[in-house]
């Protein structure tokens, strides 16, 4: 298995595992775009490790302004307080916006040290 890293890097949301402890057993919660659920995120929960990993959240055009988030930036989860790379930044209605996230690999390697 040499070519292991490049397929995860090169279609990471088709096989989706926990960044933290590398298990593929992961409970993806989608944003529910009309549903009767109000979560205006998504992301995904690891069976292994319990462990909360955001593909994107949404934000209003106002939090847009105070947080200055951009693409290429870094954004840090209020909840969970780990920081991801943000890749890209997606304005989908009027007021509102998506940022896509990645987990920083700094974190990730501070997060395994400390376990
Ligand atoms: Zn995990």
């Amino acid at each position: 298995m040499v070519n292991r890293q490049d397929q995860s890097t090169e279609n990471p949301s088709s096989e989706r595992h926990c960044p933290w402890c590398g298990s593929r057993d992961v409970r993806l919660v989608t944003r529910g775009y009309t549903g009767p659920t109000d979560e205006t995120d998504q992301y995904f929960v690891c069976n292994a490790c319990h462990r909360v990993t955001y593909e994107l959240v949404a934000k209003n055009a106002r939090e847009m302004r105070l947080g200055r988030w951009r693409a290429g930036g870094v954004y840090r989860e209020p909840t969970t307080q780990i920081r991801y790379h943000i890749s890209r930044v997606l304005k989908v209605g009027v007021n509102e916006f998506l940022i896509y996230l990645r987990p920083l690999a700094e974190e990730i390697a501070e997060e395994s040290a400390a376990t």
